[in-house]
């Protein structure tokens, strides 16, 4: 097996060799749901690559979505015109360099996706529902052969409620925004931290009080508070998890 691990994680490999071999050799479902900027997609990347499993940002779906309506100029409040364009959309995920992109028909838009202009209309557009269906379908087909690792707010609740590891990240809101803050700094993006802060509150609140899917934590979710927490402790926490429902 190949395992290809960013640097500083490459030790739990030997950690972890036996039930990385197991839990390749049976693979799972991960379900990771939580909060705004609390770094779901970090830890999903790293225990993907650890399990080399496939990993899955469903947000950037929805930013998907929200992008091309911008891109079209359509009204994202109104949705009879936003349903009329989920036919026109392909999302794809596919590898440039090491990392992995978004792309939109075929053009690869994971530069435009993560700013503040796809963030400040990105939770409206998620609470419609035939979104939600439309990528709710494609996701579930992504995990049918299982060996996945899907992040979002409704993978545990919706997408995959039998999935056999579900965790739920949580961070205080002033240290997502400072993250995301530095994130975007090293991006050249000008965005303030109070600009960043105030967006990832809104969206917690949409996201946590919509009528479909709303994020919840669900009652056979195990909780990581990433707050105190470095990379490399929350990966050795998932691991540890992981090892719990396979044994
Ligand atoms: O994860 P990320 O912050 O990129 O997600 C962007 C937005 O997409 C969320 O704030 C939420 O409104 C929406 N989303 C969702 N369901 C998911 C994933 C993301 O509603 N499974």
């Amino acid at each position: 097996m190949n395992i290809n691990v960013p640097i500083g994680i490459t030790h739990l490999i030997n950690t972890y060799s036996d039930h990385i071999k197991t839990l390749h050799d049976n693979p799972i479902i991960i379900a990771i749901d939580g909060h705004s900027s609390c770094g779901k997609s970090t830890l999903s990347k790293d225990l993907a690559a650890l399990l080399s499993y496939k990993h899955i940002d469903t947000g950037a779906m929805y930013r998907a979505v929200t992008y091309h309506l911008i891109t079209k100029e359509v009204d994202v409040y109104d949705h009879d015109a936003v349903i009329k364009h989920l036919d026109h959309i392909e999302i794809n995920f596919n590898k440039v360099g090491e990392a992995n992109h978004t792309f939109l028909n075929g053009q690869d838009i994971e530069e435009h996706i993560r700013g503040l202009a796809v963030a400040k209309l990105v939770s409206p557009v998620a609470t419609i529902s035939e979104v939600r269906h439309h990528l709710v379908n494609q996701q579930r087909r992504m995990g049918e052969a299982k060996g996945i690792v899907m992040d979002g707010r409704d993978i545990g609740s919706v997408v995959f409620p039998d999935a056999e590891l579900k965790i739920f990240m949580t961070a205080d809101p002033e240290i997502r925004a400072e993250r995301r803050y530095q994130e975007m700094i090293i991006k050249g993006s000008e965005e303030s931290y109070d600009q960043i802060l105030e967006n990832l509150k809104k969206r917690d609140h949409i996201d946590s009080s919509r009528e479909d899917s709303p994020l919840i934590q669900v009652a056979d979710a195990h909780i990581i508070d990433t707050s105190n927490l470095s990379r490399q402790q929350q990966l050795d926490q998932a691991m540890k998890l992981a090892l719990s429902v396979i044994s």
